[in-house]
């Protein structure tokens, strides 16, 4: 249970506003000059190096925060993750021990937190889905029948997922042109507003996953940007779906959010537009009041909430496993664009922007689509009682083609 009260010995964890307060601590990969890459947990502007730790017998993980990702450490289960935090908890709440070894955040470097097994994304808010699907196959097509029966998903690529911080290029490919197609650098480059969940335990070929045991298949969650090229998408996407209009990057936040820190925040989700099939009901609302949002070379675009999502991560996990497919630790599940009803919540410029009919203005400058050079950061954050629980940065930005 959290207690919204309490505070850290690590000052900077209680200030207002503070994305990591001990509330919080969430788990990331970090190094310092010239050391080992090893696990960590976020506490105000400091890393407790969990590595560390763990040599000097203050925590027990069985030897995987020595680790350089948390694949090792989530595969433990569910217990361990429970007890590990209970553990944290004790050590960094005031009275607890400040002889701990901490780095500080601003002079260390943030790395991949998982290595990345399989990476799938979803596409889970009905806004979204009828936004995109008007401008792609007009309003009379928008919503595929399935949709509101099932999520919707494709198999992405886990090697090409990178960590806040890493820039991302441009991609060349096929478009649609005036007679065929056209070889180009992308005109139409498009982010899209995500969470991402960490499945933490495994499920073995032919097993069928339920809802709820799904839910607790969940380590936890990070802000993802599912860098789109919107021109090489049209051109490709029917009937398979996207491919290489997906492959150019995907962005992951350095940070994993516990599920555990999240559980205060338990929310519903859109209303149901029909009755979902018994295998894909719940028993307690999946999704969380949280604030997510994107922001253009440092302007605020657009901001929802994650509970404007039509499916769950649990749900979208339960319906990945009913053909039997196993899923395994370190598998990463993209929820799909968060956006909400009006244009001023959408977590995309192709849907901010109408198309690219509409250009928004950023630092007095118009876009439609991204620009070279230009960085794109996603934020997300609960509020409770006196505490904010914050998913740190998640940034790129676009260098030129390769023509
Ligand atoms: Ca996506």
């Amino acid at each position: 249970m959290t207690d919204a009260a309490r505070k850290s010995w690590v000052e900077s964890a209680n200030a207002p506003g503070c994305d990591f307060p001990i509330q919080n601590l969430p788990y990331g990969i970090f190094s310092t000059e010239g050391g080992p890459r090893r696990c960590g947990v976020a506490i105000g502007d400091m890393i407790l190096d969990l590595g560390a730790c763990e040599e000097h017998g203050l925590i027990d993980a069985q030897g995987t925060f020595a680790a350089a990702q948390l694949n090792d450490f989530i595969a433990l289960g569910r217990a361990t993750w429970a007890a590990t935090r209970a553990r944290l908890t004790e050590l960094l709440a005031e009275g607890g021990d400040p002889s701990l070894p901490l780095v500080p955040m601003a002079g260390a470097a943030l790395h991949l937190p998982i290595r990345v097994t399989e990476y799938t994304d979803f596409y889970a808010s009905r806004n979204h889905a009828w936004n995109t699907g008007v401008l792609f196959r007009g309003p009379e097509n928008a919503l595929p029948a399935q949709w509101t029966h099932m999520p919707i998903g494709y198999n992405g690529r886990a090697s090409s997922v990178v960590v806040s911080g890493t820039p991302i290029r441009r991609p060349m490919g096929q478009v649609r042109g005036e007679n065929g197609p056209e070889w180009t650098a992308c005109r139409r480059l498009d982010l899209e507003l995500e969470l991402g969940a960490i499945v933490g335990a495994d499920s073995t070929m032919g097993e069928r996953v339920g809802v709820d045991a799904a839910e607790e298949m969940i380590f936890g969650y990070v802000l993802l940007n599912d860098w789109s090229a919107r021109d090489i998408q049209a051109w490709e996407y029917q009937p398979l779906g996207p491919f290489q209009a997906k492959a150019l990057g995907t962005t992951i936040g350095a940070w994993i959010v516990p599920e555990a820190a999240l559980e205060p925040f338990r929310s519903e989700g859109a209303e149901r537009l029909n009755p979902l099939l018994p295998y894909l009901q719940e028993r307690r609302p999946g999704f969380y009041d949280l604030t997510v949002g994107w922001t253009m070379n440092g302007q605020k675009m657009g901001r929802t909430n994650y509970n404007v999502m039509y499916y769950s991560a649990a749900q979208c996990l339960a319906h990945h496993t009913v053909s039997g497919c196993p899923m395994r630790v370190g598998d990463l599940l993209g929820s799909g664009t968060i956006s909400g009803p009006a244009l001023d919540q959408t977590g995309a410029l192709m849907e901010m922007t109408g198309g690219g009919k509409n250009p928004v203005t950023v630092n007095g400058e118009a876009r439609t689509f991204i620009e070279d050079g230009d960085e794109i950061g996603l934020y997300a954050f609960a509020e409770g009682d006196g505490y904010r629980i914050g998913f740190g940065p998640c940034t790129g930005w676009i260098l030129p083609a390769v023509e």
